[in-house]
């Protein structure tokens, strides 16, 4: 059995994060049962990009402050944080989430996951070589603050895909391109969980994103706090909250073949506030079964697939013509391009290139990007 918490929580106030913080590790068995004061934690929030607060896009930092006040409270010191962004500076991320701003205030030093090294990991089952971030190698523990959110590619992205921001810098774009499968990717990021082993999992759900995710979602109150040591479990939770069916979520599969956790009801024991009263039946995810859309690429349907498959488009009303799509895309020989001059007109899609990773669609600033299913691909290749 692993133990999820949920905790409501309706407002970003730290005095009620830690007091509920508080009382989730404490039915939990104790943070000195998970994580002794002697060694070197990282906090981990979700820096996908450099956005405020108010977008949803990131782990909030009234919940970086209250785990830090927490942890201090309870006798830790060596606390740090890091992540690696889709694109850019992690410390340009930590000043714009507003997260710098509170580890100045408590002293909590931003790690490198600028650079970092090969690590082999002879256990791997999808990946047995990771470019693992300096930052992430030189602690004893990592704390991971996931963000809730809807995510194109996955269905929804919570705490065990959070912990893919241990690989730094354009490698996490590198491994798209060699796990283009949904599936294949999801058991990378499993076996990235299995060789790093985070401890401990706190999301962030007050404000979560649906729709559009992860990078240009709606904010949705889900005025909840997930805490657990597992996971898969954690993340089973957040798709039973939003009456998500498990089996459409390609992480939660992979995580529970491969025994990163665990996501049966049965296996399952909740504490805290009820499941049912933090329900929301209506938040906005694609609730279609994720397809091997390679197998589509490769099989009959070919001569067809643009009518098919699930294709990012942009809006050409909200693009400003910025060019951060065509610098995220992973493939070598670039799916996204200009046709003209950079800044003077629309990047333009070649979709028998793309490989449907949607690197693009969360790495732009301007939400101008849309994951499309189109009606047929509804009808033919999205069903169980
Ligand atoms: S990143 Fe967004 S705004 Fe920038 S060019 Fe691409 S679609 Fe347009
Ligand atoms: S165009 Fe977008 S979805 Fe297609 S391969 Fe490039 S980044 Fe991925």
């Amino acid at each position: 059995m692993s133990k999820v918490v949920i905790k409501e929580c309706k407002e970003y106030d730290v005095s009620q994060i830690y007091q509920r913080l508080k009382e989730a590790l404490e039915s939990l068995g104790g943070i000195e049962n998970i994580i002794t004061k002697e060694e070197k934690i990282l906090l981990k929030p979700n820096f996908m990009a450099a956005r405020e607060p108010e977008k949803v896009v990131t782990t909030h930092p009234a919940i970086f402050e209250a785990v830090v006040k927490y942890l201090r409270d309870m006798g830790y010191s060596k606390i740090y944080y890091g992540d690696s962004p889709g694109t850019g500076a992690p410390l340009k991320a930590s000043r714009v989430t507003g997260t710098y701003e509170v580890a100045e205030k408590y002293d909590i030093p931003l790690l490198e996951f600028r650079k970092g090294k090969t690590v082999t990991f002879e256990d791997g089952v999808f990946a047995r070589q990771f470019e693992i971030a300096q930052g992430a190698l030189e602690v004893d523990a990592i704390i991971n603050l996931p963000k809730m959110k809807s995510h194109g590619f996955m269905r929804i992205t919570g705490a065990t895909k959070n912990i893919f921001g241990c690989v730094y810098g354009f490698n996490k774009g590198i491994s798209h391109t060699k796990f283009q499968d949904p599936y294949e990717f999801a058991g990378m990021i499993a076996d990235l969980n299995r060789l790093l082993k985070p401890r401990l999992h706190i999301m962030d759900g007050i404000i979560a994103m649906e729709g559009n995710g992860p990078g240009s979602g709606t904010p949705v109150a889900m005025n909840t706090l997930l805490i657990s040591q597992d996971s898969i479990a954690l993340d089973s939770t957040f798709a039973r909250l939003i009456d998500l069916d498990i089996n459409y979520v390609p992480i939660i599969i992979k995580g529970t073949e491969m025994g990163v956790g665990v996501s049966e009801d049965h296996e399952i024991e909740l504490l805290g506030d009820s499941l049912e009263k933090m329900l929301n039946r209506s938040f906005d995810v694609e609730r279609l079964p994720v397809k091997d859309e390679r197998v589509s690429f490769d099989g009959k349907i070919k001569p067809f697939k643009n009518l098919l498959l699930r294709k990012p488009v942009i809006n050409k009303k909200l693009c400003i013509k910025c060019g951060i799509c065509v610098e995220s895309c992973p493939l070598e020989e670039k799916a996204l391009t200009f046709s003209g001059e950079l800044g003077k007109s629309f990047p333009k899609y070649d979709y028998n290139k793309c490989i449907r990773c949607y690197c693009c669609q969360e790495m732009c600033p301007k939400e101008a990007i849309d994951v499309k299913t189109p009606l047929l691909g509804k009808l033919l290749v999205y069903r169980d």
